[in-house]
């Protein structure tokens, strides 16, 4: 077998390794990577210091995957000399190892500009894990941060040291953010928005010292000014990584130079990745290395035929709630501009057109369009007959039917370089038909998330289950599809179950959608609508849970797991009077009062005097907390106070699917609020809210949808999730299947990130909602008395 040496780690040598092994095993491999992981996804990174992903749910190829190739794994190891007529590579560790092919995947390294004081403790560059890792453990609350460069990856820097409670300057030496990639206009609509998150950004300076005695005290700025500072990180550009290629005699630019077949000028020495130059230009994004690496797979396994072209470059900044998009040549020389900007909106956007063709696209505030942009691009098309039609389409191509006839050569995720042909092979030859199966299948949608409306729009176009699936939400009583149904509802104002199945449905429903129906009024007017507790489930309409037997679990609510001798006491007198054969306490921190006969329920209630747990409805359960700052020595929040006060506000309120939360007070997480619909952590100098988790039949751990500081702001971000999935998700769907199919970054843009107008009407809905929510057992809502239970239907027909 040929011996092949892959020396980097990185991106651009596994994503060619995976598509040499695509051929048949021909090489034994080695890999060596100066970095002490398995490779990962660089470009995560940004969310790693956001703190939205943790460093293992970046990583790419896992160890296993390695050992199944049989690749002789060199992590931590930098190989520091090549021989080119001896074919050896020598690692820091003083071995030698031989080869018949060299990859050289060595990438880029972050440049430092000559500024004095670079080498003070506290200076950091944005490169790797190792980096990230260190600046997550200096940053915090009050550390003033200065961020050199205000690039894509500075701003991504500085959102994410802001996010970790940083005061943060950009300080950027041209006159407007992101010039490689915005004109003046765009970078001014940018610089706005990363304002309104609170960066500071400084422009059109220079820093020219870095001060301090040994450790980083400040920074010096061109026009004299000094500031103080912490912590500073150098996001000045990249340079390739070429030494070794000028070790092996390999020829070089500004990197290692390849021809469309991606050889380098030896014929045993090829290169990809950051660290090469084509055609003049070195690269800087991924996407064009996932195109460089097929190109060399298919050179390198002597199956030499396709070439590579050159990438249109695209680049789009992964900052919640600012959306910006740049692709091609957007300058206005020898092109026609098309505009359109809206600045209370915050949107701006131009595309530059030249001889009936697009030739660049600035997109900043709305990026929707960004797919349809590239495709124009990428392929050169002639867009004369759209020209009407370029900012704003039409209706009928808005639709999302223009997938399906995208080339499947396009791409749909460019993080991870998932072509469209290949979900579409996922989806016919190996039976994909949900999100988290073409997830799981293809890694599409599995980085920075901004494909996963492209991804549903093409499953829902291609894969048949997948739009049955979409469309048969409710039953054949009522033939529309929940969101459909919704806007009926909503534009035909009807208010009661029986007038919408007479009007729009078979007259008489059952008892899968009334329940539904029930349920979608009452969010929709806020429940101020004709509620028909027939057509409830029976537990609602019972208000307590059946059990095996026929007999009732009554569970009195406790606020965050807290309640009093006197609640104890009078839960102990009826559990002894009613003659209840177990009392028991639940893993949600409450009181189980089971085998409860139907007679005595109303009688049950009464003499408990305390308001329904609701562990019956589909609706809030409870906020499970731990005993955080009050008597707990690792707490840093109040998480019992805060659990409490979360339990109070959602209380009484009907959701989809039966919504479970926590609330603890340090990342230990004793009430496990990682696996809740939503929970609360304590962190030092604040909150992280988590949604969409799940310890059940499923088992998921929550996303991260916002770092706060206050607990009424983690409250309020929790407010907003709840509305926001009680309007959005179909009923019965739970909170993780839900935040699955939508992606967290859609969720947190139409919540915490929404503009004003949609948060305030998010939580006014709320708050009108709970204005006529009503405590089933506290306030006599029927059934009063035994006699007027309705009859039970039977077991099996209970949801
Ligand atoms: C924070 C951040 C955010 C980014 N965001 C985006 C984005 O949104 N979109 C986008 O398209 N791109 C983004 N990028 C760029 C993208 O990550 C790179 O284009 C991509 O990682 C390049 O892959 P590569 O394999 O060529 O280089 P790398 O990923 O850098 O891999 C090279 C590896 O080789 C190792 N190495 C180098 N020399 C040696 C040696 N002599 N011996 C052993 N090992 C060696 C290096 O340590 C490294 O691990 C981002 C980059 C960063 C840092
Ligand atoms: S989660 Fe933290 S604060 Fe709460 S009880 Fe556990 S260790 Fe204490």
């Amino acid at each position: 077998m040929r011996r092949l040496v892959v020396v980097g780690n990185g991106m651009a040598g596994m994503a060619c390794l995976e598509q040499i092994l695509k051929y048949a095993p021909q090489f034994q491999v080695t890999v060596f990577g100066d970095e002490t992981h398995v490779n990962y996804n660089r470009i995560m990174l940004s969310s790693v210091l956001a703190g939205e992903k943790a460093a293992d749910d970046i990583v790419l190829n896992s160890v296993e995957w390695y050992q199944r190739h049989n690749i002789d794994l060199r992590v931590g190891v930098r190989v520091v000399d090549v021989d080119a007529d001896a074919q050896t590579v020598t690692g820091s560790d003083g071995r030698s190892v031989a080869y018949d092919t060299l990859l050289l995947a060595t990438g880029s390294s972050a440049w430092m500009p000559p500024i004095d004081g670079l080498d003070k403790e506290g200076v950091f560059a944005f490169r790797t894990l190792e980096d990230t890792r260190a600046l997550i453990e200096r940053s915090g609350r009050g550390v003033k941060a200065v961020v050199i460069g205000g690039g894509l990856l500075g701003l991504e820097a500085a959102r994410g040291l802001q996010v970790q409670g940083c005061d943060v300057t950009v300080v950027h030496l041209m006159p407007t953010l992101m010039e490689r990639q915005l004109d003046p206009d765009g970078g001014y609509y940018l610089l706005g928005k990363m304002e309104e998150l609170g960066v500071s950004v400084l422009l059109g300076r220079t820093t020219t010292a870095i001060l301090g005695n040994g450790h980083v005290e400040g920074v010096a700025l061109s026009d004299d000014t000094v500031m103080d500072a912490d912590i500073v990180v150098v996001a000045a550009g990249i340079r390739p990584n070429i030494e070794l290629a000028i070790k092996a005699g390999v020829v070089v630019n500004r990197g290692v130079i390849v021809n469309d077949h991606m050889e380098t000028s030896h014929p045993d020495i090829f290169a990809v990745g950051e660290c090469v130059e084509h055609r003049g230009v070195c690269y800087g994004l991924v996407a064009p290395l996932y195109e460089q690496g097929k190109v060399l797979a298919a050179t390198i396994t002597g199956n030499r035929g396709p070439t590579y072209e050159g990438t249109v470059q695209a680049a789009k900044l992964k900052i919640m709630g600012v959306d910006v998009f740049s692709a091609g040549d957007w300058s206005e020389q020898n092109s026609e501009p098309v505009r359109f900007e809206d600045r209370a909106l915050g949107i701006y956007k131009k595309l530059t057109v030249r001889d009936g063709k697009l030739v660049g696209a600035i997109l900043v505030g709305d990026t929707s369009d960004s797919h349809r942009y590239m495709d124009w691009l990428r392929t050169n098309a002639d867009i004369s007959d759209q020209r009407r039609h370029l900012l704003f389409p039409p209706p009928a191509a808005d639709a999302g039917l223009d997938v399906a006839q995208m080339a499947d050569s396009e791409t749909i995720c460019g993080c991870l370089g998932v072509a469209k042909g290949t979900i579409i092979a996922a989806i016919h030859e190996r039976g994909v038909n949900t999100m988290s199966q073409l997830k799981e299948c293809t890694r599409a949608s599995t980085s920075c998330g901004s494909c996963t409306s492209l991804c549903q729009r093409l499953l829902r176009a291609v894969a048949p289950e997948f739009e049955d699936e979409r469309k048969t939400v409710i039953c054949s009583c009522l033939p529309f599809a929940e969101d459909r149904l919704r806007d009926i509802l909503r534009s035909q104002q009807l208010r009661s179950v029986q007038e919408v199945l007479e009007i729009y449905g078979n007259g008489v429903g059952c008892e899968i959608c009334k329940p539904a129906l029930s349920y979608m009024l009452d969010m929709l007017w806020c429940g101020d609508h004709d509620e028909d507790r027939s057509a409830r489930f029976i537990n609602d309409r019972v208000h307590a849970n059946i059990q095996k037997d026929g007999t009732f679990s009554v569970i009195p609510r406790i606020r965050g797991g807290v309640t009093s001798p006197d609640e104890l006491r009078r839960i102990a007198d009826v559990a002894d009077k009613y003659h209840v054969p177990m009392v028991k306490i639940t893993g949600s921190q409450r009181i189980d009062l089971l085998g409860i006969k139907k007679a005595d329920l109303p009688g049950v209630w009464a003499d408990l005097g305390m308001p329904s747990g609701q562990a019956y409805t589909k609706g809030v359960r409870m906020v499970k907390t731990c005993v955080g700052t009050d008597f707990c020595r690792f707490g840093t929040q109040d998480s019992t106070a805060a659990g409490v006060e979360m339990e109070r506000r959602f209380e009484q309120l009907f959701t989809p699917h039966k919504v479970k939360m926590a609330a603890v007070g340090c990342p230990r997480n004793c009430a496990e609020a990682t696996v809740k619909d939503i929970g609360l952590i304590g962190v030092e100098g604040g909150w992280q809210v988590v949604v969409g988790g799940a310890a059940g039949k499923s088992v998921r751990k929550a996303d991260l949808l916002a770092t706060v500081e206050t607990t009424a702001q983690a409250l309020e971000a929790s407010e907003l999730f709840f509305q926001y999935y009680r309007e959005n998700a179909n009923y019965l769907e739970r909170t993780y299947d839900f935040v699955d199919r939508l992606g967290i970054e859609k969720v947190r843009k139409e919540t915490v990130y929404a503009p004003e107008a949609t948060r305030a009407g998010l939580l006014d809905r709320l708050q009108k909602s709970k204005a006529r929510a009503r405590d089933a057992w506290l306030e006599g809502i029927e059934p009063k008395t035994p006699a007027q239970f309705i009859p039970l239907v039977p077991m099996e027909t209970l949801a």
